[in-house]
């Protein structure tokens, strides 16, 4: 089978890394792909993505079997409705589909329709209605851009002045302009990760990030520094009552609306005392959660996929690693997640990846026999062990081999995780 993956980030490498190992796969394309994912395949920098009918000519032109999608853009513009439409499998949703994160509004709403555990919530697109509504539930609470307004973030205000602002920032008169208000959850968060093929499930592993950029999650928000699976705090009774009260529903009310979810369904958790609630749903694998999940899995991805695609995952054998850990630490660019300097070399990286240590590569780009830095978040080193301790020794070990003076990492991945295993 040859396949075809889109991506060019650290998850995508990981993606090749799990899907290369597959007897079945024959071939696989990269588009865009990064010097990483170039260990496992055979990168395609030329093929335009964003260019649906391109994709499906290329998938003609070399056979491919199966496209598998990395990130969220390609798949809330539509790439696997038109390579569907063309007759070639794909792994992911479709564009209705992926509203599951596309549309903060949209998923409130289907959780209530089918009495999901997830925050109070109400909707607005008028100013005068949402400041009556945060008047009469006070602080905290959450205020979430939503619809074309998207992008303006998630406040999460301990005063009442602080949403009011917040709340003003986003329904500034603007088109389109809209929000969710939403009840303050207190516990610990983890992310779930389930493939599904409209009508099923399997869990395929949990993990916790670590979002801000500095250690004691100081500094500003990131697309991760770093994740480790599983989340010990996600017991399998609470694995199961996750299964069961949100993922299960989930897939049910997006069948009844005629939109069946098909791929990564990665439920970000509010662990309360009332129960794990759902704070948000991404339709794909996270970055830097694949680096931690794919060295976990056991079972072959391709036929996985392929059945999700395919719409029957009944008979796929995939599953997990309980006796192991997975840990993450991301290198980034001096000044990420702001402006970063790019260009400067990386030593180091072929001999630390070896046993149980690889490194996945995100922002880099190969310059003759150099590994050069070319964007923020640079490399994801990823150890796995016996333990959270273990992971993070080994993983801290790489990273002290990797000689690469303009990039750093947060020293703490993990860090909870030890102190829960050990207590
Ligand atoms: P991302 O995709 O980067 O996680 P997002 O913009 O899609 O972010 P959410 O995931 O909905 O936004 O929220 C971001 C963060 O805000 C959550 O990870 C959580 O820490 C906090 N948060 C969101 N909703 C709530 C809530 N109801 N109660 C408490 N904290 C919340």
């Amino acid at each position: 089978l040859n396949l075809l993956l889109i991506g060019s980030g650290g998850r995508e490498h990981a993606l090749a890394f799990a899907l290369a190992k597959s007897p079945l796969c024959a071939k696989l394309f990269i588009a865009p792909g990064n010097p990483g994912t170039a260990q496992h395949g055979e990168n395609r920098p030329d093929l335009p993505v964003g260019d649906h009918a391109a994709v499906v000519a290329f998938c003609r032109e070399n056979g491919i079997g199966l496209v598998v999608v990395g990130p969220e853009a390609p798949l809330v513009a539509g790439l696997v409705d038109d390579l569907q439409a063309a007759g070639i499998r794909a792994f992911g949703p479709t564009r209705a589909a992926a509203q599951l994160e596309g549309s903060k509004g949209f998923t409130k709403d289907l959780c209530a329709e089918h009495d999901i555990p997830t925050a109070a919530y109400a909707r607005f697109t008028a100013l005068e209605p949402a400041l009556a509504y945060l008047a009469a539930c006070g602080a905290p609470i959450v205020v979430k851009a939503d619809g074309l307004a998207a992008g303006k973030g998630v406040t999460v205000a301990e005063t009442p002045e602080a949403a009011e602002a917040a709340v003003r920032a986003i329904l500034d008169g603007s088109e389109g302009a809209a929000l969710v208000i939403e009840e303050c959850l207190f516990g610990e968060e983890a992310s779930f990760f389930a493939l599904c093929d409209g009508t099923r499930a399997i869990p395929i592993g949990t993990a916790q990030d670590h979002k801000r950029a500095y250690d004691g999650d100081k500094g500003p928000n990131t697309g991760g520094m770093g994740a480790y699976s599983p989340a010990a705090i996600l017991t399998p009774a609470l694995e199961q009552e996750v299964m069961a009260r949100i993922i299960a529903p989930t897939l049910a009310g997006m069948k009844a609306r005629g939109t069946p979810f098909a791929g990564i369904l990665y439920a970000g958790l509010m662990l309360t005392a009332e129960g794990p609630k759902l704070i948000e749903y991404n339709t794909r694998f996270g970055d830097p959660e694949a680096q931690v999940l794919m060295p976990r899995l056991t079972g072959d991805l391709v036929p996985a996929l392929l059945a999700a695609a395919e719409g029957d995952l009944s008979g796929v054998a995939i599953g997990y690693d309980d006796a192991r850990v997975a840990l993450t630490v991301v290198l980034a660019a001096e000044g990420y997640p702001g402006p970063v300097t790019k260009g400067s070399t990386i030593r180091g990286v072929a001999p630390v990846t070896a046993g149980d240590v690889l490194v996945f590569q995100a922002g880099t780009r190969q310059d003759g026999e150099r590994l050069v830095a070319d964007g923020g978040r640079v490399l994801a080193v990823t150890a796995l062990g016996a333990s959270v301790r273990e992971a993070k020794a080994r993983a801290y070990e790489a990273v002290a081999r990797i000689d690469w003076p303009e990039g750093f990492c947060r020293r703490d991945i993990g860090d909870r995780a030890v102190a829960r295993e050990e207590a």
